[in-house]
């Protein structure tokens, strides 16, 4: 029998079609996030396109991208391996790139046929501006990973308008098992901002 190759990129994108699949068919009840979903779907299947012209003529786009948009961080983590090697600090961020750096990089990545872009860090909350330029591209879903203890009211608007900005929450379990690897008090805080997403229906 003839023994099938494996192929990371088609891998990758298969994962992605059916993350958007499932998007979709979840948000049928939010006529706003459905709306947004299935705009986002004509985009990301024209992403799939761009990437696989660029590999029929020998170029590899990844279907997604990683993006340490800052190496300050509010937190001292157990077992934060940034922390560990250095590559996070508790300084205001200095040296970085500019939010229109990144924008030259969603622009370019846009163009190259990339529909998600992960923003983690440090703490990517710290880089308001870098975020708010994410916002500006609708064809692109971006996954903010983040430890929740700096979400405030502009946030919590932002996220309403700009439904391509999805923060994804960092807890270790229960109360106990994040305040104990986080800090005291940090599971409260994202429950308290839970209870926000909710009033505000970012979250079911
Ligand atoms: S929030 Fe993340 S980057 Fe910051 S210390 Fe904790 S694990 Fe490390």
């Amino acid at each position: 029998m003839e023994k099938q190759e494996f192929s990371l990129g088609e891998y990758l994108a298969g994962g992605i079609e059916r993350i958007v699949k499932r998007a979709v068919r979840a948000t049928l009840t939010d006529p706003r996030e459905s709306a947004f979903m299935a705009r986002f779907a004509l985009s990301s299947r024209e992403a799939a396109r761009k990437r696989a012209e660029a590999e029929s003529s020998g170029e590899n786009i990844p279907p997604f991208l990683i993006a340490s948009i800052t190496s300050s961080c509010n937190l001292h983590c157990a077992g934060c391996y940034a922390r560990h090697n250095n590559a996070c600090t508790d300084c205001a961020p200095v040296d970085q790139l500019t939010s229109d750096d990144w924008r030259s990089i969603f622009t370019q990545a846009s163009g190259l046929g990339i529909s998600f872009i992960l923003l983690a860090g440090g703490e990517p909350l710290i880089r308001k501006d870098v975020i708010e330029a994410a916002g500006d591209y609708p064809n692109i879903i971006f996954p903010i990973f983040t430890n929740g203890t700096l979400l405030d009211g502009e946030y919590i608007d932002l996220f309403d308008k700009k439904r391509n900005l999805l923060p994804v929450f960092s807890i270790e379990g229960n109360r106990e098992k994040t305040d104990e690897r986080r800090g005291s008090g940090k599971m409260l805080c994202w429950i308290m901002f839970h209870l926000a997403f909710k009033r505000v229906n970012l979250l079911r």
